[in-house]
């Protein structure tokens, strides 16, 4: 449902907020956790995103009387997990109350831009304490292209069609855009029949995922049908779930991923709330034609009509030698969640929840590899160099397969949609440092 805070003609008294590229616009609102710049041990606040500046929300307190106490004491935690664990309602009224205080009428604009940091004098924080994190598998896309590249000739396993497949991740690798991520040691087959060695991965990866934040849990045992689902999502951030393919090629069977997967996932420090969403509902991607009806358990008309979100994905790459030339990153992919994803977040939750497993306030829900089906639409360099096989040309004569020490590369989002205001979901940048000299 949309409503006046939707409204593509609101303005803010906040100048930045109003500018047409900004992801920050008075129809987004998004939230997020930060400390000052040169003050990262003091306790961290909650603010949200308006144009490039913040809205620090304790300073803003005095001036949102009307939430309610619980509300009101949730915005006083260094965290999100209390607001998200109130539920929708309660992100909603925040959502409302905020959007007043930054709307071009509010009469105290004053008072209010005491609240207001830019955004370039603060350190933004993982959100919330993330507790688990659970990493899903729901292109049709990319599940064709792995198969194609590791069991030629293959169709996906039977399974695919009948429920979003996840494995569960590592939540304490979890880190905000620009911390550095160090290329991981593993043990890699370096040749097909030979011994592995332990050696740093030679094939670092990038997933260009979205991560799905929890907001009021369920308790053990006790699953959550579709119809409720969407009540326990709180918001969306962008999502790098980093991989390294050569110790993934060795480590995985039969299990599923481990060293190559949980040295490290990135994410932008902002949840853009299911709310903010409201004008970008669309349809998941459709299954295989072929695919057999759903379990009455993941159907749902609501979900079925507008269970996902029209989400677009770009990443983009600058090398060293690119950074000392002083030269932008360049785009090497782009995807759409709803059009590359044939689940939708609600039926990942709703299947996460079948046997009765608890998820809790601030857990994080990968959506797995968003890949489209054109050439240049891959969600990972696995995809886009077909493993490696088919460099990616970058300008000056430089390719990559795989990463390199010195590559920055950026995850970035946005929704657009005739008749709504563009909202962004910020940027995920990060450099790659190379492995220590030894791990031991
Ligand atoms: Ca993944």
């Amino acid at each position: 449902m949309t409503d006046h805070t939707h409204d593509p003609a609101a303005r803010s008294w906040v100048a930045s907020a109003d500018h047409p590229d900004t992801d920050f616009p008075l129809q987004n609102l998004p939230l997020g956790v930060f400390t000052l710049r040169g003050r990262e041990q003091d306790t961290p606040r909650i603010g949200v995103a308006i144009g490039d500046q913040v809205f620090d929300l304790l300073q803003a307190l005095p001036l949102l009387p009307a939430l309610p106490p619980e509300v009101r004491e949730a915005l006083c935690s260094p965290r999100l997990n209390a607001l998200f664990a109130l539920g929708r309602p309660a992100i909603g009224a925040v959502r409302h109350a905020v959007w007043r205080l930054l709307e071009a009428g509010f009469a105290e604009r004053q008072r209010a831009a005491d609240a207001l940091r830019p955004q370039s004098d603060v350190v933004l924080h993982l959100p919330c304490d993330i507790g688990d994190y659970t990493d899903f598998f729901a292109s049709p896309n990319h599940a064709r292209n792995t198969f194609n590249l590791f069991r030629p000739g293959q169709t996906f396993l039977p399974n695919f069609v009948h429920l979003p497949i996840a494995y569960h991740g590592r939540a304490s690798s979890i880190v905000p855009a620009g911390a550095p991520l160090r290329r991981p040691w593993g043990q890699v087959r370096i040749h097909p029949d030979g011994s592995p060695q332990v050696v740093p991965t030679r094939k670092l990866d990038i997933e260009v995922e979205l991560g799905f934040y929890v907001g009021q849990g369920n308790p053990l045992g006790q699953p959550v049908p579709l119809s409720e689902a969407e009540q326990h999502l709180a918001g969306v951030c962008v999502l790098n779930d980093w991989s390294a393919r050569d110790i993934q090629a060795f480590e995985s069977q039969p299990l599923g991923p481990f060293q190559s997967k949980n040295f490290c996932s990135s994410l932008a420090p902002w949840v853009v709330t299911l709310e903010a969403l409201a004008p970008f509902r669309a349809a998941a991607a459709p299954r295989e034609s072929a695919a057999p009806p759903l379990q009455p358990y993941l159907e749902h008309p609501a979900d079925a009509a507008a269970g996902a979100f029209d989400i677009r994905l770009e990443t983009s790459l600058r090398t060293e030698a690119m950074r000392q030339r002083g030269e932008p990153p360049v785009p090497i992919t782009r995807s759409r969640f709803a059009h590359d994803v044939c689940w939708t977040p609600a039926q990942m939750l709703t299947h996460h929840t079948l046997g009765g497993c608890n998820l809790r306030p601030g857990d994080l829900l990968g959506s797995g590899t968003i890949s489209g089906p054109e050439p240049g639409t891959e969600g990972s360099l696995l995809e886009l160099t077909w493993n490696g096989a088919r460099p990616l040309a970058l300008p000056h004569g430089e390719s990559r397969t795989f990463l390199l020490d010195g590559d920055e590369v950026t995850l970035t989002a946005w929704c657009e949609r005739e008749g709504f205001r563009r909202i962004g979901l910020g940027r995920c940048t990060t450099l790659i440092r190379p492995a220590l000299e030894a791990p031991y």
